[in-house]
């Protein structure tokens, strides 16, 4: 049978949206695996996360060790090698940690490595088939990954449809004194909050969010006075802060703030993964873009194939005179 682990990421005792993704893409890989989640942490966080990931899969390996208070990859791919069978997939999240921690695990292992799998066709005999998305989720490529010696792999966020948390009165086997020898060289020192700019878009319900499509700073103004109209505050792109056109507290991406509002207007953003993967809690979209093959439309709710620059002036000129 093939057993699946899944590393569960959190911050403060709050998981991350993922830990309700994993069980659909392990039951896409294979219906009859097993899926196990694995929490590593210390203290009272991790064990309110061991316990919420009860009601969630049917068993939870949790190893608790003072030198996991911070996620430093280098130590907690230690102690996994010692915790995760040599012929399991590992699956972790495609975010900063779990690009860290991936591809030097699946050395450790001697095992494949696959990254940022947006879906999975199942097995056949010891071949996993995956899907992934290149070229900025313009194309999607389907791979095979050779899985006989197990595999590590990280998943999109937002890939997978999230579960509902019920009532899997799974168990929680602790594994703490099993993770051997954690020194690392990477040493954690302190954690720098990000300033919080001239307005916090975490904060917002409606969120404007312009990316290249805008052309020019001068048409901030444009996507500001659609915002006021709404009763809502400008996010934006990386591009827009790379340019110095908006702060950098005003960026949603894996690289920028997380936003859960419930409406997200996204103008001319083409729909990276990175930019995507800052918003979460499942929003309205509502994506305008001249392109009609621009990867956002894959995700709006409405998508609206028009030029920004034409289209938000006349939806603030109707909002206005409602
Ligand atoms: P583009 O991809 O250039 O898209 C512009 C879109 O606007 C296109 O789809 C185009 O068709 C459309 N358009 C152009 N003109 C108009 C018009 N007049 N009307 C309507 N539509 C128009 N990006 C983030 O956003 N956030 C992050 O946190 C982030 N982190 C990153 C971290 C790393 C490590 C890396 C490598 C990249 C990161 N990026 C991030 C960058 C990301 O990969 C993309 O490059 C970026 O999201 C693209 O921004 P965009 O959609 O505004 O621009």
């Amino acid at each position: 049978m093939t057993q699946i682990f899944a590393y569960i990421p959190f911050n403060n005792g709050v998981t991350e949206d993922v830990a309700l993704e994993y069980p659909t893409a392990a039951l896409k890989i294979d219906k009859s695996a097993s899926l196990t989640a694995v929490v590593a942490g210390s203290g009272a966080d991790l064990d309110k996360v061991a316990n919420d990931m009860t009601s969630i899969y049917s068993e939870v390996i949790k190893i608790d060790n003072a030198d996991f208070a911070y996620p430093n990859a280098e130590v907690i791919r230690k102690a996994l090698v010692n915790i995760i069978p040599a012929d399991a997939i590992f699956l972790v999240a495609h975010n900063t940690f779990g690009m860290d921690l991936a591809p030097g695990l699946s050395v450790k292992m001697d095992c494949a490595y696959a990254a940022d799998m947006v879906d999975f066709e199942g097995i056949e005999e010891t071949t996993l088939k995956a899907v992934r998305q290149e070229l900025g989720g313009a194309v999607s490529t389907h791979v095979t990954v050779d899985i006989s010696c197990g595999a590590v792999m990280t998943i999109r966020p937002g890939a997978f449809t999230p579960v509902e948390g019920g009532a899997a009165g799974g168990s929680i086997v602790d594994k703490s004194s099993d993770v051997g020898d954690v020194s690392a060289k990477r040493k954690f020192l302190e954690i720098v909050a990000a300033e919080v700019g001239d307005v916090d878009i975490t904060k917002s319900d409606v969120l404007v969010s312009i990316g290249r499509g805008i052309e020019d700073e001068d048409n901030i103004e444009i996507a500001q006075e659609l915002a006021e109209a709404m009763n809502s505050v400008v996010s934006c792109s990386r591009p827009i802060v790379d340019a110095k056109w908006l702060e950098k507290s005003r960026q949603v991406g894996t690289s920028g703030q997380t936003v859960k509002p419930k409406v997200y207007m996204a103008m001319g953003i083409s729909g990276s993964f990175q930019h995507l993967g800052g918003i979460k809690g499942n929003p309205f979209i509502v994506a305008v873009n001249k392109n009609p093959k621009a990867p956002i439309f894959q995700v709006a709710d409405v998508g609206i194939v028009e030029d920004i620059l034409d289209f938000m002036p006349e939806l603030t000129e109707a909002i206005n005179n409602l």
